[in-house]
C-alpha cells in the first residue's frame, strides 16, 4: 500500500488534512458524486485514506469537522485511539 499519496489531483477533491492521531497518513473530502462514491446521495465525503472508510456528509462544514476529527467517522481510527495504538 502506498502512504504518502497525493489526492490532490483526483475527481471531486475538496481538501485533504493530515490525520492528527495518525502520523503520514491524510483524511481527505471529495465530492461523492464526481468521485463516484456512493454515500446515500449525501454531497461531501470523508475518506481515511489508512482504513479506506467513507463516510457522507451533507455540508462541507461537518466533512470538514470529520476530517479534523477522523475518529467521528472511522471506526479502526477510533479503535486504535482507545487502545494506543
Ligand atoms: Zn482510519
Amino acid at each position: 500500500m502506498k502512504t504518502r499519496k497525493r489526492h490532490s489531483n483526483e475527481s471531486g477533491y475538496v481538501a485533504e488534512r493530515l490525520n492528527p492521531n495518525r502520523r503520514g497518513h491524510k483524511v481527505v473530502i471529495y465530492l461523492a458524486e464526481a468521485q463516484g462514491i456512493d454515500v446515500n446521495g449525501l454531497r461531501y465525503a470523508t475518506v481515511c485514506d489508512q482504513h479506506g472508510q467513507v463516510q457522507g456528509w451533507p455540508s462541507l462544514p461537518k466533512a470538514r469537522f470529520a476530517m479534523k476529527n477522523p475518529d467521528e467517522f472511522c471506526t479502526d481510527c477510533r479503535n486504535e485511539a482507545k487502545g494506543g495504538g
